[in-house]
């Protein structure tokens, strides 16, 4: 079989990618380990490419086409000046890029990118909720005749030219056959997400670069969410605006990138999160998990009478806090690859030993007395403990864009330089993180990247 592009990934990145590449005709090999079918419940699934992770990182798959925007809240904002200055992209290049795509999905550019001052160091804007959900569905995919999509599928090796410089083809692997081989004659896009494309990634290091024990480990950065506790927003002077919004985010602390939400009472319980993610395809999953479901809507709305029995917390609380903040890069935090494979013994599975920084907390300890004016009750010090943080949403900035790359890293138009063909996009291409959700700019990164493979490939 013979495609003019192949991706591997059908998240945000893979879908955005394959809607623009198949448009002119062009011949497209979709290739998931997801299924294509979604299931009667949707969830979160432990993803089966790591092995050994530390607690306070809680990474989950859909398990479906679409990727993590099966699971996503569908909040889109574009990345701030200030989040991308270390990247080799100019802001104005990203901002016309973005302002381009929402033209094209009829989505009002302003709503992604303008916000309001409340000082020099902190302006407000609203995470708008988008209806775009899962991005394979938005786009119609399954409607393209000329995708062809592989589920339940991975890319296992790749046979390149004497050179070393092209891939000629590929060979995927799926559950009901042994392997396939792709032949390509344009461009293969690595789009398994932030964490998924270190696994692909690998098997190019070991089959190309020589240097390998360069490869060995990368940096992990993440989101870190932590809730606060209950407030009552009346006493939070400069959170005032929150009142009458749904969602909404402060950026640019005076030491450090934050994000705050007003979120409904309970939201994200970890122990519920991985308890759901404890579960395989067992033949009783999904009724199990419609009691579990069940039992959390009770526990919480028992545990809040309870707490305003107790006096805990006061009866017209309006809701509770969620703070994200920005990490900046280091090697506290890294992942590496197992000796375990997975995926019958052909791929690598990953290592994460996610850490987050101490000196974090009394930062945002300060940061949260000064948005607050020391008026946020049912807050304790104490809660700012590794326990409480929730992460592992947005694994990023372990195989950084960069303007002078070597050999086997990556250069700003997310080319694997050595191999002129290979390409990959994901939030590990991140270079710094911030604290925006990253998905929008996920997907304008792949807009830019669609046009630069059809005026480099196509002419
Ligand atoms: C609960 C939740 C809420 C979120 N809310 C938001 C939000 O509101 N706003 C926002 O901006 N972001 C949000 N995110 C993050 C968002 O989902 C991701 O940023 C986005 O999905 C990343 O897109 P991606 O294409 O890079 O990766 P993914 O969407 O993760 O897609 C990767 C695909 O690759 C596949 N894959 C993995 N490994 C392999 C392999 N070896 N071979 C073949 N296929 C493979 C996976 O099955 C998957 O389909 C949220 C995430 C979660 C989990």
């Amino acid at each position: 079989m013979e495609f003019d592009y192949i991706i591997i990934g059908s998240g945000a990145v893979g879908s955005s990618l394959a809607y623009q590449l198949s448009k002119n005709n062009k011949s497209l090999a979709l290739v998931d380990i997801a299924k294509t079918k979604k299931p009667k419940i949707k969830r979160r699934y432990k993803a089966p490419f790591i092995d050994k992770c530390t607690k306070s990182y809680t990474h989950s798959i859909s398990n479906v086409f679409g990727g993590n925007t099966e699971l996503w809240a569908s909040k889109i904002y574009l990345m701030t000046k200030g989040e991308i200055k270390d990247w080799p992209i100019e802001y104005d290049e990203l901002l016309s890029h973005s302002m381009q795509l929402a033209k094209e999905l009829n989505i009002n550019h302003d709503e992604l990118y303008n916000h309001d001052d409340i000082d020099d160091s902190a302006f407000f804007h609203r995470a708008k909720r988008s209806d775009l959900g899962n991005i394979f569905e938005y786009f119609q995919l399954s409607q393209r005749k000329n995708i062809t999509c592989f589920e339940q599928s991975t890319l296992v090796d790749v046979e390149l030219n004497n050179k070393n410089s092209l891939i000629k083809s590929i060979k995927i692997n799926q559950k009901s056959f042994k392997s396939k081989k792709l032949k390509v004659r344009k461009a293969i896009i690595f789009a398994a997400g932030g964490l998924g494309n270190l696994c692909l990634y690998k098997i190019i290091i070991d089959k190309v670069f020589k240097k390998k024990d360069r490869f060995n480990y990368f940096p992990i950065v993440d989101h870190p969410h932590i809730s606060i506790g209950k407030i009552n927003v009346k006493s939070i002077a400069r959170l005032n605006r929150f009142k009458n919004v749904e969602d909404c985010i402060l950026v640019n602390g005076k030491k450090n990138k934050y994000a705050f939400q007003i979120s409904p009472i309970y939201l994200g319980d970890k122990f519920f999160r991985r308890l759901e993610q404890s579960f395989g395809e067992e033949k009783y999953s999904d009724l199990i998990l419609f009691f579990i479901r069940n039992f959390e809507k009770f526990f919480s709305r028992f545990k809040r009478y309870i707490l305003i029995i107790l006096r805990k917390i006061h009866r017209h609380n309006t809701g509770s806090l969620e703070v994200w903040f920005e990490e900046p890069v280091n090697f506290r935090s890294k992942v590496s690859f197992s000796k375990k494979k997975w995926f019958n013994g052909n791929v690598q599975k990953l290592d994460i030993n996610y850490k987050f920084q101490k000196p974090n907390y009394k930062i945002l300890k300060s940061e949260l007395d000064l948005y607050t004016n020391n008026k946020l009750y049912d807050f304790y010090e104490d809660q700012l403990n590794e326990e409480n943080i929730y992460t592992g949403l947005k694994p990023s900035c372990s195989t950084p864009l960069k303007s002078s790359p070597e050999n086997g890293e990556l250069n700003k138009n997310c080319n694997v330089k050595g191999i002129n063909n290979l390409f990959m996009l994901g939030t590990n291409v991140y270079p710094s993180v911030g604290v925006t959700n990253p998905t929008w700019t996920l997907m304008v990164l792949a807009f830019r990247l669609s046009k630069f493979l059809k005026s480099n490939f196509e002419n």
